[in-house]
């Protein structure tokens, strides 16, 4: 058989038509050797999916119709994941960077190259110096051997997380609301909403099978009202849409709770008895009239009235968001804007009423919770409070002391490399040179650095410029657990064992945590083991996991925490009769007077550049863009316009057009849509290189959550 292309061959440098796409695997359609049931590796919905084995390759899969979250269903990303086995990119052995580019290596040599690089880059700088970054797409155990391993075996604060491009704006916002991190309601409460508001959420494509909830909440009488720039899918199904102005959403749900207090549609009661903080926010919102508001966030009057109407006259009501008001400079702000709607009218804590953020990534709820992030400790743990410290390093066994503090965020360990204070970095699943605004920066950065170990199953793009690259493990080629966007802990597989010589993640790092000294803190034998530490010293933690187990977990199709005995139930339901989970037990308002955005348009950049997801691609694409069905499904960035913005450009569908924006600027195809402001325009972020569209995006970041502001910065467009 002649030698096929490799897909990153085609794909790298190839920006014209794809090639066709032979079929890869001859043991397509064939019986099975057995199902395995476990879940779809990508977004937070976490579907069960039953994935057809043979000969240790996933060669197909069948629905899994029991499991509750999706019964079966599955979108497309889901339907084709098990394509990604027996890739010809499958990294099946660990490399090392020689001469004239990547050679083979054994994994005593690579495992050698990286101890010996952050030993000498930590004598020589300090322990700081070496910088660890995770992902979100991890499993739970993954997330904290990450952190123990930053700590530990490393002894740098350094450590932090790719959720930090995603869902912590929310969390932040959550902990300072109602004293906890997780969604408020199982989204089994969806279709008993009478009312729905759906901000900055394009269910459809990011979030794709929890539609048929708000499809089955529609089909039960409920009004749905959609807050976006743009009618995305989930619009469609709208009964109002508030087409607000990028970077205005604070202002909009300031509007809309004056609109609420003005038409005497609060809880009085409810705001009294559970919660705190109310009168400043009362007094804040005054000035918001919704005549103010509509020139500020170009949402009509009329339309804000209404909004606060569905909401507030509805016996039952859950508000949902996600990245569109949270990726912003001030996406903390954003949130506890609308926290405010749901804790004024009291909607939150019963059936059919509540909250919750939209997690991106497939375990954006317990990637956060576990310790791979810079300021927390395992249990969700702050690792700024001494009580916290101390519990974690009497239960790992260190001294207080050693437990290195607070380190930097994401963008700021990029910074600190840009800035020659970090010189060594290992990332695992974490693909910082697509997925990172100001992608020609970042580039710059990592060239800077003098060592990058990259721990990964293909060769994404940031792994291309690593000094040694550890050929890591898929999804389904391990086991573990996951937490989804509504808080319930499930149970992932091993369908196959890694192909070749590459090895299962958490193996890599307790194989680097023992050759860097560490042998005692890393003697797990199986995810199982690390599970148990995991949830053993989560209890009395603000996260608290310690009454699960596997058996449990596989048994109950999941848990969902806080769950702090074996036979406790789980909590599906946070704050059921109005009890919040700060001491007081009380919800706090917070108020804020609306910002403009980091950098708004103006004469010379005048229209808003925002970016976010297609259905068929997921995150830096590095999974996805190797999946020729998906890739053919959207082969390529488009610039999304509104035709009255094409006329006056004297674009037509199709034609390329230029994006610019103070950091860089690309050419792509315009896509002529009546579906966008025609202030906006929209470019998918899931591709590298010249196709980057964060090579336009602004790297200005949150003063709270240190989430940079993807959603909205100035550009301008031209035809080509
Ligand atoms: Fe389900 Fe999300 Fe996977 Fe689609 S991508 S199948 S919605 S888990």
């Amino acid at each position: 058989m002649a030698t096929l292309p490799t897909t990153a061959e085609i794909l790298l440098k190839d920006f014209g038509p794809r090639p066709a796409y032979p079929a890869l695997d001859p043991l397509y359609g064939q019986t099975p050797d057995k199902l395995v049931k476990t879940h779809c590796c990508f977004c937070g919905v976490q579907c069960g999916i039953q994935l057809k084995v043979k000969n240790n390759q996933v060669i197909g899969f069948e629905p899994w119709e029991e499991f509750p979250v999706n019964k079966g269903k599955l979108c497309p990303k889901g339907i084709k994941r098990y394509v990604q086995n027996n890739h010809p990119d499958r990294l099946l052995h660990p490399l090392i960077r020689g001469e004239h580019g990547f050679v083979e290596t054994s994994w005593d040599k690579a495992y050698e190259r990286t101890t010996t690089a952050i030993q000498e880059i930590q004598s020589k700088y300090g322990k700081d110096a070496f910088a660890f970054l995770g992902g979100a797409s991890m499993t739970n155990e993954k997330a904290y051997l990450n952190g123990k391993f930053a700590r530990i075996a490393l002894g740098t604060a350094n450590i932090d997380y790719n959720g930090r491009l995603c869902m912590v704006s929310a969390g932040a916002a959550n902990k300072m609301a109602f004293g906890v991190d997780r969604a408020a309601n199982p989204w089994s409460d969806i279709p008993l909403a009478k009312a729905l508001i759906l901000a900055g959420t394009n269910i459809g494509e990011c979030f794709p099978i929890l539609t048929d909830y708000i499809w089955r909440a529609r089909d039960n009488g409920a009004k749905i009202i959609v807050i976006d720039p743009r009618i995305t899918p989930i619009g469609r199904t709208a009964d109002l849409i508030l087409p607000v102005k990028p970077g205005r959403d604070s202002a909009l749900a300031n509007g809309i709770l004056h609109a609420l207090i003005k038409e005497d549609l609060l809880d009085r009661d409810f705001i009294a008895r559970h919660t705190t903080g109310f009168d400043k926010v009362e007094e804040l919102v005054e000035n918001y009239t919704p005549e103010k508001v509509e020139e500020i966030s170009g949402v009509s009057r009329k339309s804000i009235y209404r909004a606060a109407e569905i909401w507030g006259e509805a016996p039952t009501a859950m508000l949902l968001h996600a990245r569109g008001i949270e990726h912003h400079t001030k996406g903390v702000e954003n949130v506890l804007s609308y926290i405010n709607i749901v804790l004024g009218t009291g909607k939150i804590g019963r059936p059919g009423c509540g909250y919750g953020t939209i997690t991106g990534q497939g375990n954006g709820q317990g990637g956060r919770e576990h310790g791979q992030r810079c300021n927390q400790l395992p249990g969700g743990r702050d690792i700024n409070h001494p009580g916290h410290r101390q519990e974690v390093s009497e239960y790992w066994g260190i001294p207080e002391a050693e437990l290195p503090g607070q380190g930097l965020t994401a963008c700021e360990i990029i910074d600190a490399i840009e800035a020659g204070k970090i010189k060594g970095l290992l990332s695992i699943s974490f693909n910082p040179l697509v997925s990172i605004p100001d992608s020609n920066r970042t580039k710059k950065a990592l060239d800077k650095l003098e060592f990058l170990g990259c721990i990964d199953f293909f060769l994404s793009e940031t792994a291309q410029h690593a000094d040694v690259v550890l050929a890591g493990s898929l999804q389904e080629e391990d086991e573990g657990t996951v937490t989804n966007g509504e808080g319930r802990c499930i149970r992932l597989k091993q369908s196959i064992t890694p192909p070749g010589n590459a090895k299962v993640d958490w193996q890599i790092i307790c194989d680097l945590g023992k050759r860097l000294g560490k042998e005692k803190y890393f003697d797990f034998k199986n995810p199982g083991e690390i599970f148990t530490e995991l949830t053993g010293i989560s209890a009395n933690a603000p996260v608290d996991y310690s009454g699960m187990s596997y058996e449990r977990l596989e048994k109950e199709m999941g848990l969902f925490w806080p769950c702090p005995s074996p036979n406790h139930p789980g909590t599906p339901r946070l704050f059921e009769g109005g009890k919040f989970f700060h001491p007081d037990q009380k919800a706090k308002f917070f108020g804020y007077e609306y910002r403009a955005p980091a950098e708004d348009v103006d004469a010379d950049y005048p229209l808003f550049f925002t970016t976010g997801r297609v259905v068929s691609q997921y995150l830096s694409g590095t999974q996805t863009r190797r999946i020729g069905e998906l890739v053919d499904q959207y082969p390529e960035p488009l610039c999304e316009i509104h035709p009255l913005m094409a006329a006056k450009l004297g674009v037509k569908d199709k034609m390329p057009v230029r994006v610019i924006t103070r950091r860089g600027e690309m050419v792509v195809p315009a896509q002529v849509v009546t579906t966008i402001r025609p202030d906006t325009v929209f470019v998918p972020y899931h591709w590298a290189g010249k196709k980057a569209a964060n090579q336009l995006t602004n790297r200005a970041l949150d003063p709270i959550s240190k989430i940079p502001e993807f959603k909205v910065c100035a550009c301008r467009v031209e035809k080509v």
